[in-house]
C-alpha cells in the first residue's frame, strides 16, 4: 500500500470510529397510545361485577413504550400497559409482531402491567373469573378488544422507535409507604394500626426510578412499586393510583411521558381505599417520591445495556384426576365449576394437562449498576426483598435491584414458599379465577430464584 491510500486508510478508519456506535453514546426513544377501550365492556379484577360494563371514565389507560439503546446499539424495549395483566396468548403475539418488525430476540422486550382494577377484561386473563362465565355479546367485546390492545401495543412500539436519539439516562429511587401487607394485617384496623406505628407483615417502599434526557429536558420518567392498584372497585374507567401518579409527572415534566410499572405487590393492598381521593392522594404521594428521587443524587447510567429472558418449567402440585374434575364441575361455586369445565373441556379435546407452567423470568443490566427484574404473574413481596437482599449493591444508597411483577404473562399468583404452605389466597384459592389446575408446588421459589440468577450470572460472563 503506497503511502497516499495507506492515510486515506487511516482517516477512513478515523471517520468510521467517530461515527460508529461505540463513540456514539447512549439512545432512546418514547411514545404513548391510549387504550382506553372505545367501547363499553366488561371491567376486570373483581369476579363480584359480574361482568358487568364499565359506565365512565376517570381517566385514560394507555400503552407506554421507552426503546433504549446503548452505546454498541444493543436495545431494549420496555412496554408499559394500564391494565389488570396480560395472557401468556395476547403476550406471545404482540412480542412476535415487535420482534419482527424491529429485529429484536425476546430478551429485548419486556411487557409490564400496572394491575388496575378499573380497567378491561384483557383476553384469556383471569379466564373462569370473566371469559368463561360471559354471554356471547360479551365475549365478543373482549375479542375485538384483544385486536385493538394488539395493535395500539404495536403501534406505540414503532412510534417509540420513530423518536429514537440520543439520550442521557439517569437513575435514582425515592420512597413511599402506602403500601400494606394485606395478610397481615385486617383492613379495618390499619389507621388504627398506621397511627400506632404497628402495621404488620413485610413490604418493600422502594421506588426505583429512571430518567431519560433529551437535549438537557426529561422526555421520559419510568417509575415503579409494589402495590396493588385496588384502591379503586368502581365502574369507570381508571389507571389507580398509577394511573393518577403517571398524570402528575407528565404535568411536573411537561412534554415527558411517565411510565408506571408494578412491583412485587401480590400481597399488599393501598390502604384505606375505596375513594377517588384516596386513589389521587396515593399517586400524588408516589409522583412526590418520584419528583423527589430525581432531584436528589441520580446516577448516570453507564456502560452496557443487557438483556436475558427464560421461561422456567414451574411445577404445580399434584394435578386433578378427571374424576376429581367431574366432581368439581358440580360444585356450588361457579367460578370452580368453570375451571372444572375448561380442563374437561381440554380433556375431551386430546389436550393433556401439564404438571409445569412456562414461567417467564426477565433480567436486564442497565449499565454497571442497575439490574431490573421482570417476573410473570402476581408476585408476593418476599420476592422483591429476596432478590434485593441477594443481588443488591448494600454500598449503593439508592435501590439498584428493581423488581417488577405483573410481566410477560400474568398467569396467577406467585407465592413464596412461606405464603404457599400458609394458604390462603395468594397461596391457594387465587388459582381457580386464574384457570390453575392446582396450587404451586413447594419448588414454587427456588425454581425462580435460581432463575433469576441463572440470568444475572450470564450478564457478567
Ligand atoms: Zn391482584
Amino acid at each position: 500500500m503506497n503511502h497516499f491510500l495507506r492515510s486515506f486508510a487511516l482517516c477512513s478508519l478515523a471517520f468510521l470510529l467517530a461515527a460508529s456506535p461505540t463513540s456514539a453514546g447512549w439512545k432512546g426513544g418514547v411514545a404513548k397510545a391510549n387504550i382506553t377501550p372505545q367501547e363499553w365492556m366488561p371491567m376486570s379484577g373483581y369476579g363480584s361485577r359480574n361482568n358487568k360494563h364499565a359506565e365512565s371514565k376517570l381517566t385514560d389507560l394507555w400503552a407506554k413504550a421507552i426503546v433504549m439503546e446503548d452505546d454498541h446499539g444493543h436495545q431494549a424495549v420496555l412496554v408499559t400497559l394500564d391494565l389488570i395483566g396480560i395472557d401468556r396468548g395476547t403476550s406471545m403475539q404482540v412480542c412476535k409482531r415487535i420482534q419482527k418488525a424491529h429485529n429484536l430476540s425476546r430478551d429485548q422486550i419486556a411487557l409490564s402491567t400496572s394491575h388496575t382494577h378499573t380497567g378491561p377484561v384483557v383476553a384469556a386473563t383471569l379466564k373462569p373469573m370473566h371469559y368463561l362465565l360471559m354471554d356471547d355479546a360479551n365475549k365478543k367485546l373482549v375479542g375485538e378488544y384483544a385486536v385493538f390492545l394488539e395493535n395500539q401495543i404495536v403501534d406505540v412500539v414503532d412510534a417509540a422507535y420513530k423518536d429514537l436519539g440520543s439520550a442521557e439516562f439517569t437513575w435514582g429511587s425515592g420512597t413511599a409507604t402506602f403500601a400494606t401487607n394485606r395478610r397481615n394485617n385486617k383492613e379495618s384496623d390499619v389507621p388504627k394500626l398506621r397511627e400506632a406505628g404497628e402495621l404488620k407483615g413485610p413490604r418493600d417502599h422502594d421506588v426505583p426510578v429512571l430518567l431519560m434526557k433529551k437535549s438537557g429536558e426529561v422526555s421520559a420518567v419510568v417509575f415503579g412499586y409494589a402495590c396493588h392498584s385496588t384502591t379503586l372497585s368502581s365502574m369507570e374507567w381508571s389507571g389507580d393510583y398509577g394511573g393518577f401518579a403517571q398524570i402528575e409527572l407528565e404535568n411536573e415534566f411537561p412534554g415527558a411521558v411517565a411510565l408506571f410499572w408494578a412491583g412485587c405487590g401480590g400481597d399488599q393492598n393501598p390502604l384505606p381505599r375505596r375513594t377517588i381521593e384516596l386513589a389521587k392522594e396515593y399517586g400524588r404521594r408516589l409522583a412526590t417520591a418520584v419528583v423527589k428521587a430525581t432531584k436528589a443524587s441520580m446516577h448516570k447510567v453507564e456502560g452496557n445495556l443487557k438483556t436475558r429472558y427464560e421461561e422456567v418449567d414451574l411445577s404445580l402440585a399434584k394435578l386433578p384426576s378427571k374424576e376429581e374434575l367431574v366432581e368439581q364441575s358440580k360444585s356450588s361455586n361457579h367460578y370452580i365449576v368453570a375451571r372444572a369445565k375448561m380442563h374437561l373441556d381440554n380433556l375431551a379435546a386430546g389436550q393433556e394437562m401439564s404438571q409445569t407452567y412456562p414461567y417467564p423470568v426477565e433480567v436486564w443490566a442497565l449499565g454497571n449498576d442497575v439490574t431490573w427484574v421482570f417476573q410473570g404473574g402476581e408476585v408476593v413481596i418476599d420476592y422483591a426483598i429476596r432478590i434485593k437482599g441477594e443481588l443488591g449493591n448494600k454500598e449503593m444508597e439508592d435501590v439498584n435491584v428493581w423488581c417488577a411483577g405483573y410481566s410477560n404473562d400474568v398467569m396467577a399468583y406467585i407465592p413464596s414458599l412461606r405464603v404457599l404452605l400458609e394458604g390462603g389466597y395468594e397461596g391457594a384459592s387465587s388459582m381457580i379465577y386464574y384457570g390453575q389446575p392446582t396450587i404451586w408446588s413447594p419448588k414454587v421459589e427456588e425454581t425462580i430464584i435460581d432463575s433469576v440468577k441463572r440470568l444475572n450470572k450470564k450478564h457478567s460472563q
